[in-house]
């Protein structure tokens, strides 16, 4: 069985490409058959596998806009069992062009359906917002992994996010559901970023992971040198703790598939 998983938070830079990149990248490593698919025209998740942006013949955009099947714009990474459908610029006018698209917010999961099942796991990097693109990626998908930074304001919009997914659950994709809650970017020995993780957990206690991504510089650097933290520096925190993530994440589908 394919999982889909949306990795969303409408606000930016609290970790969704870092933690889709690295996860996915942790998923091949354990030879999960993982397709990576970016949705975001930043464009960041194409370059953190080692792709340049500006040097694709097709992409995610050809994907939701221009009927291009995902088997002429899937590439391989540079990691084995890792593909990925990137983006760059371009997608932004999707959109736009989407807005008047049959059936709108259903082009991605129509796209993927007789693509996806040769993967065992697609994540889906989603833009800062809760427009269009990533109203397809949350229909296409079985479920949402929410990265939350360990900062001020963490939880400010999650209220927005949920309503969006309890929507899309009832007039789109009702099986959708909450994957679970990523604490990110902590910082063990700040005051304020244990109150979050100790927030977020109040909220959230069943959702919430218990691996948390440490603040590691290692892993604010490896999208510059385009790879996932397993191959820049696989014995730094951010290497382990991104392993951890990935064990705990098949565990619990363990779990989920062996209930009736
Ligand atoms: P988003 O996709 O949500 O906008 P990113 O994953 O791009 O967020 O992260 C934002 C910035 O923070 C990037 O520069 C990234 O390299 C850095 N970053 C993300 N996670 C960590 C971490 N755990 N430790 C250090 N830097 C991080
Ligand atoms: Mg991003």
């Amino acid at each position: 069985m394919t999982r889909i998983i949306s990795i969303t938070n409408q606000k930016g830079g609290v970790g969704k490409t870092t933690t889709a990149v690295n996860l996915a990248a942790c998923l091949a490593a354990l030879h999960f058959r993982t397709l990576l698919i970016d949705l975001d025209p930043q464009g960041n998740a194409t370059s953190g596998v080692g792709l340049d942006p500006r040097e694709l013949d097709h992409s995610a955009y050809h994907l939701l806009c221009a009927d291009v099947p995902p088997a002429e714009i899937v590439r391989p990474s540079g990691i084995e069992h890792l593909d990925i459908i990137p983006a760059n610029a371009d997608l932004a006018g999707a959109e736009v062009e989407l807005v008047v698209a049959m059936g709108r917010e259903g082009v991605l999961r129509r796209a993927l359906a007789d693509f996806a099942p040769q993967y065992d796991y697609i994540l889906i990097d989603c833009p800062p917002s809760l427009g269009l693109l990533t109203v397809n990626a949350l229909a296409a998908s079985r479920s949402v992994l929410v990265p939350i930074q360990a900062e001020y304001y963490a939880l400010e919009g999650m209220a927005r996010l949920l309503d969006t997914i309890e929507r899309i659950r009832f007039n789109l994709n009702p099986d959708l559901r909450l994957e679970g809650m990523l604490v990110t970017m902590h910082d063990g020995r700040n005051n304020l970023s244990r109150q979050v993780e100790d927030e977020v957990r109040q909220h959230f206690p069943a959702q919430t992971y218990e691996t948390v991504i440490p603040r590691n510089v290692r892993l604010s650097e490896s999208p510059s040198h385009g790879q996932p933290i397993i191959m820049y520096d696989i014995e730094s925190r951010g290497a382990r703790s991104y392993l951890a993530l990935a064990r705990e994440f098949i565990a619990r589908h363990a779990e989920d598939t062996a209930q009736p």
